[in-house]
């Protein structure tokens, strides 16, 4: 950029918005608004409001350092450090798997079953940035929520999630390894809804992801090392006992593992068996009821 000359606004903007392009960002204009905003402490709003302005070395340093880590492919959430799950905002970082807007889908299924009962109890399994059990706990309010991770780190974003969305007091965050540990360790007796989207990624799937996921998130949070069915196998086989009589099992799935995941489930002795597909008419969440 050359020295002495006035750079407005809504020039860095398209400078920014070319940059990200030529670096092969998705949605270079819209990654380009949410990292200026952020870097001048402006709303998108009042970014649109201020494209005349004059930006001056120091602030426009400061939009350079936040569109490179972008061009690293560093995700956009995590440079933000937070999100947007179910209309709330949630707290990211580095370590704790960013929320999906087809996860939204399972809770809303969870909130479906869930928001008429009187003193309802949930689990989500595996709950990273909490964002599934912060949902649940703050759009039905007479429920309590246990929240199992293995990760200190996520547990500790999804705490920080719990507060900040006014939720606090009705969950309950447990560190435990879900395939491993005693289920009694992190289960409360009789439980209404058990939720969980583990990692469901193959390590042959792996390598096939976009630089974002791959080279950013938490690598346990979305591969099982294996074929992507071990979390399936391991909660159908040890949740029946911890669920209530008319209690149901939810779980988020991948694009291709409707049948086998569906299998899995009627083999553990589950039935009422049912798959939704989310807004793209992917196979997304599956639920099911101990018989
Ligand atoms: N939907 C996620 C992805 O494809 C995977 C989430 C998971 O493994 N639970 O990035």
């Amino acid at each position: 950029m050359q020295e002495n000359r006035i750079w407005r606004l809504i020039e860095v903007l398209q400078e920014s918005t070319a940059y990200l392009e030529r670096q092969r960002i998705e949605h270079p204009r819209l990654n380009a608004e949410r990292l200026l905003g952020r870097a001048l402490g402006l709303s998108r709003v009042e970014l649109y409001l201020s494209f005349d302005r004059p930006l001056n070395e120091e602030e426009r340093a400061a939009c350079r350092t936040l569109l490179q880590r972008r061009a690293s492919h560093e995700p956009l959430q995590y440079i933000l450090e937070e999100t947007e799950f179910m209309s709330l905002p949630f707290t990211v970082g580095p370590g704790v798997l960013i929320p999906r807007p087809e996860t939204e889908l399972l809770v809303e299924e969870a909130l479906r079953f869930l928001k008429p009962l009187e003193n309802s109890r949930a689990v989500d399994l595996g709950t990273g940035s909490g964002c599934i059990a912060v949902s649940l706990a703050h759009y039905a309010p007479a429920c309590r929520v246990t929240a199992v991770d293995l990760s200190e780190a996520a547990l500790e974003t999804a705490r920080k999630n719990g507060a900040r969305n006014g939720a606090g007091e009705r969950l309950r965050f447990v560190r435990a390894d879900i395939l491993s540990d005693d289920p009694a360790d992190f289960f409360p007796e009789a439980s209404d809804c058990i939720l969980a989207n583990p990692p469901y990624i193959s390590r042959d799937e792996w390598d096939r992801l976009a630089p974002e996921i791959r080279e950013w998130e938490p690598r346990e949070a979305l591969c099982d090392e294996g074929d992507g069915l071990a979390f399936y196998r391991s909660i159908a086989a040890r949740t029946a006992p911890y669920l209530r009589k008319g209690g149901r099992l939810m779980a988020e799935i991948g694009h291709t593992q409707a049948a086998a995941v569906r299998e899995i489930f009627s083999e553990s002795g589950f039935g009422d068996i049912s798959v939704l597909n989310d807004l793209n008419g992917i196979p997304r969440v599956i639920t099911a009821a101990p018989q």
